[in-house]
């Protein structure tokens, strides 16, 4: 067996080990990963090779621009401006938990909008329902009710299939546990969702083009010198740069970023913050990002908080 094979076939017993592992956990962030494995792993079997057209990846849009509900703020930088379009719109949008015979509500009808090339923020209480509305911006759950729009398609319906696609060519996803596989190096990681998206043969043809482009990105984070370490072999700072270049390797429009700095000491955190914000300027990479970090938040082009399941008000 090549080594290729063997890394692959390691590398799919490691997510189907991930997704059982974050089943049993309580951590909702962990099950929300669990879950995005299982599904890409499920995508994988289902389509056998890459036969998905990034066009095809989301259906048309079936239903009216929804209502946008919010706020300018005048601190606002540019890309407030009116003509600036929204990447993401999300309309009141409902999600809750059963518990024992009664559904917990968590989100009971959250507005809001992502501009393009934005960085915004999102704050509120532990338990305010930061990390549901981000899970279900990245369609790793379904709401109750509501929609989402992505590029003015609606994807809060899409059927798995169509979701783990559009996860893999256009949303990108970071979380506090950084969620690296912990057998590949840092380099297979950020690889991975390339070798998820194609078969074998399909992935061989172009593996050099994206080990070139594999190891551009671990250099623009900083990791160069961190090629073959294994997760347990970085420390968290770096872990998080290696999930950041992962998410970076399929170029997508929105990067989701769940507390990635909540599980960092403050110089790691500003490291990994300073590079968000340099991609976000830079490169013009729209992000979404929980804190509950005030400064991290202000720092950001706008903020808003969840309140009792809903958006409080901007900041
Ligand atoms: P935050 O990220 O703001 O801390 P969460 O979105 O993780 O909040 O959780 C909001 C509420 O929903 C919490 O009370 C949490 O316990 C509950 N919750 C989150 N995920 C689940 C789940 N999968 N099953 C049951 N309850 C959940
Ligand atoms: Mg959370």
């Amino acid at each position: 067996m090549s080594s290729f094979s063997k890394t692959l076939r390691d590398f799919r017993s490691e997510m189907a080990e991930t997704a059982y592992a974050a089943q049993e956990a309580s951590n909702a962030d962990d099950v929300a990963a669990g879950l995005l494995e299982a599904r890409i792993d499920a995508q994988e079997r289902a389509s056998g090779d890459d036969k998905f057209e990034r066009e095809d990846a989301i259906e048309p849009e079936t239903e009216r621009e929804p209502r946008v509900v919010e706020r300018v703020d005048a601190r606002s930088n540019a890309a407030s401006a009116a003509s600036v379009p929204n990447i993401m719109v999300v309309s009141q949008l409902r999600k809750g938990y059963v518990k024992g015979k009664k559904l917990i509500p968590v989100l009971r009808g959250v507005d809001l909008s992502v501009r393009q090339g934005e960085m915004l923020a999102v704050v509120g209480q532990s338990g305010s329902g930061k990390s549901t509305l981000l899970h279900l911006m990245g369609t790793l759950d379904t709401p109750d009710s509501g929609t989402i729009y992505f590029d003015g398609q609606r994807i809060d319906n899409l059927p798995i299939g169509q979701r783990d696609v559009l996860r893999n060519h256009y949303i990108g996803m970071i979380f506090q546990f950084y969620h690296l596989l912990p057998e590949l190096t840092t380099l297979e990681n950020v690889l991975a969702p390339l070798m998820v998206r194609h078969s074998v043969l399909s992935y061989l043809r172009q593996r050099d083009g994206y080990v070139k482009r594999a190891k551009e990105l671990l250099d623009l984070v900083g990791l160069s010198h961190r090629l073959k370490h294994k997760p347990n072999e970085l420390s968290g700072g770096e872990m998080q740069r290696a999930s950041i270049a992962r998410a970076l390797m399929t170029n997508p429009r929105v990067l989701l970023a769940d507390e990635p700095t909540g599980n960092l000491d403050s110089k790691a955190s500003a490291g990994v913050l300073d590079l968000l914000r340099e991609l976000n300027r830079e490169q013009g990479l729209t992000i979404v990002m929980v804190t509950h970090d005030m400064s991290q938040a202000r720092d950001a082009d706008r903020a808003i908080r969840l309140v009792d399941g809903a958006v409080y008000h901007e900041e």
